[in-house]
């Protein structure tokens, strides 16, 4: 078991990456609370854990309000005693997130509040609880996005990813010597309800795929094997790094000529 006897708290968890990594973490013997403002997605794969024999516990909460984030990290220390692994993965892609032009200033500010003050207010309170367990491991979600400009404009979520990634350096930085490690996870487009809400067309669709030298979208699951490594002990030499989960897709320059796809 790679995280026997670690406390793990995951935001975002009732769906996708979270769900997944909730799912693996508890399997891998983490004690693991998952936060959302999904309050019937997070039962579920509370459930799911208790009943495969884990220990799992859903605290709802919304990861843009600072109030929420620090209750949700009393919560996990009060029902495991600790905070090991804390998942700053919470996100948001707004449908209405295009150009510079066309982005409503409110579309900017409510994927900007999620995105990047979520994990702030993650840290904010999270970091504290990690000092008193004795350190751990932070692991915050960007993604491809913060490393190529792309064809299909998502201006303010590209922004919010760009934060995540240089928070991540700096705090990395920061609480290096004090046994906390800080890295980002950036995958590629994945076949979850984020982005297929977002390419919810196959044309869109094929103009993605197109780009990514596997040729199909990655999996939420393939991103929580990701996850387990940066919040095992496995990965004791790594901070501040930049974790590219994507298919090879910021890899290339040119991509094979009939991608396969799935
Ligand atoms: P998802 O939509 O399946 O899961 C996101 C979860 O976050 C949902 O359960 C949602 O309810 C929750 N959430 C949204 N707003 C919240 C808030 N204010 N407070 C608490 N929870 C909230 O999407 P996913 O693909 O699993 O996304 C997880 C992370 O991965 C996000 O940060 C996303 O930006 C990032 N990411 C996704 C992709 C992709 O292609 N899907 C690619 C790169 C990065």
């Amino acid at each position: 078991m790679r995280l026997k006897d670690k406390v793990a708290l995951i935001t975002g968890g009732s769906s996708g990456i979270g769900k997944e990594t909730a799912l693996l973490f508890a399997k891998q013997g983490a004690s693991v609370v998952l936060t959302d403002i999904d309050g019937d997605g997070g039962m579920a794969v509370q459930k799911q854990i208790q009943e495969a024999g884990g220990k799992a516990a859903f605290f709802k909460a919304d990861v843009s309000k600072a109030e929420e984030c620090e209750a949700m990290v009393l919560f996990t220390e009060k029902q495991f005693g600790a905070l090991h692994i804390l998942f700053n993965n919470a996100g948001i892609m707004h449908s209405e997130d295009g150009d510079a032009v066309g982005t409503e200033e409110a579309i900017f500010d409510l994927t900007f509040g999620i995105n990047v003050k979520g994990v702030f207010f993650g840290c904010k309170y999270g970091i504290p609880a990690m000092r008193r367990s004795g350190g751990g491991s932070i692991i915050n979600t960007a993604s491809f996005v913060a490393h190529l400009g792309a064809a299909t404009p998502q201006l303010a979520y590209t922004a919010s990813k760009g934060a995540v990634l240089s928070m991540t350096r700096e705090l990395a930085v920061i609480h290096a010597r004090e046994n906390i490690r800080v890295n980002a996870l950036c995958p590629g487009p994945l076949r979850t309800e984020l982005l297929m809400k977002f390419l919810n067309t196959e044309e869109k669709k094929q103009r993605r795929l197109v780009h990514i030298p596997m040729g199909r979208f990655g999996e939420a699951k393939e991103m929580a094997q990701a996850a387990l490594f940066l919040a095992s002990d496995e990965s004791s030499y790594t901070t501040g790094s930049e974790f590219l989960v994507d298919g090879g897709i910021t890899a290339a320059y040119v991509t094979p000529e009939s991608p396969k796809t799935t």
